[in-house]
């Protein structure tokens, strides 16, 4: 806890006394340390890159000058980092975007079997890239719920392409929609999406974890599956801004179960 203190002498008939005043400091200096760690990873996320792209640069102009055959690799190399700049700065930008809307209700209505028929069409080659089977269930006379169209396809979006990416090459990603769960928590009648993997699944000391940003659980992995350490942290923020929520259920070696509550209401 963080506080300043006020001391200030005062005069009560005739005697000398002081009044003492706390403010509580802690949440703006939280706030400050939050921001602070905010800029040094970004910092760090764009400089490793960019380091990687100056070196093979310095190369290129001076000792590979004449090497066709590193000249190809070192500019592989070179568009692969500067694609992830690419990729980080749009995922800051969308997180901004939506850290920055109010929590209001989204007045429009999204027909969420018709949105994720059309997210599993658009990642059927990236799924097919892993020789992934992606399988879409229940999708059949689900209300719509309120929402934004495009901020719910980036939800699914990102989830399904985590469990591409960490499910495993060869494995099937399964997406089931099941409707009017009453969801306890919510105390409403509400959609659930669950998006499950057959990977290598988290260690339950990660799960609590993973929607912070920059958060991951093997950094290497992430970078390597063109990871940005942003997707869970904006599908949580979207859905904050839905009234719903991301539930999480991972079993190591079996694989892991991301569900998504939006309610009715
Ligand atoms: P990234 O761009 O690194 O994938 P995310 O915010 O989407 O960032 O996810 C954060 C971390 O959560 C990932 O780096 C990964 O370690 C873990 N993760 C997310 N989805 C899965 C999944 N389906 N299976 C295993 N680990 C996952």
């Amino acid at each position: 806890l963080v506080y300043d203190v006020f001391v200030r002498p005062v005069i009560v008939g005739d005697f000398a006394c002081v009044t003492v005043a706390f403010e509580d400091k802690t949440e703006v200096q939280e706030a400050g340390h939050m921001r602070r760690d905010f800029v040094a990873n970004v910092s760090h996320e764009l400089r490793t890159p960019l380091t990687a792209v100056l070196g093979f640069i310095e190369t290129l102009l001076g000792p590979a000058a004449d090497d066709t055959a590193a000249r190809t690799r070192f500019l592989e190399i070179m568009d692969r980092e500067a694609k992830r700049m690419n990729r980080i700065v749009g995922d800051l930008l969308s997180l901004s975007r939506v850290e920055a809307e109010r929590r209001v209700r989204p007045t429009d209505r999204v027909d969420i079997s018709a949105l994720l028929r059309s997210v599993v069409l658009t990642l059927h080659p990236v799924a097919r890239a892993r020789n992934v089977t992606l399988t879409l269930e229940g999708v059949e006379g689900v209300e719509e719920v309120p929402g934004d169209f495009d901020q719910l396809t980036q939800v699914f979006t990102n989830l399904i392409e985590n469990a591409i990416k960490y499910g495993g090459a060869g494995k099937e990603v399964h997406i089931c929609l099941t409707s009017h769960a009453v969801e306890p928590t919510m105390r409403s009648q509400a959609v659930r999406v669950d998006v499950s993997d057959q990977g290598d699944g988290i260690a339950s000391q990660h799960i609590p974890r993973l929607t912070e940003r920059f958060y991951r659980v093997d950094s290497h992995r992430s970078r390597e599956m063109g990871g940005t350490g942003l997707g869970l942290a904006i599908v949580k923020h979207i859905l904050n801004r839905h009234r719903g929520r991301l539930r999480i259920e991972s079993h190591t070696g079996r694989g892991s179960c991301f569900s998504v509550i939006l309610p009715y209401q």
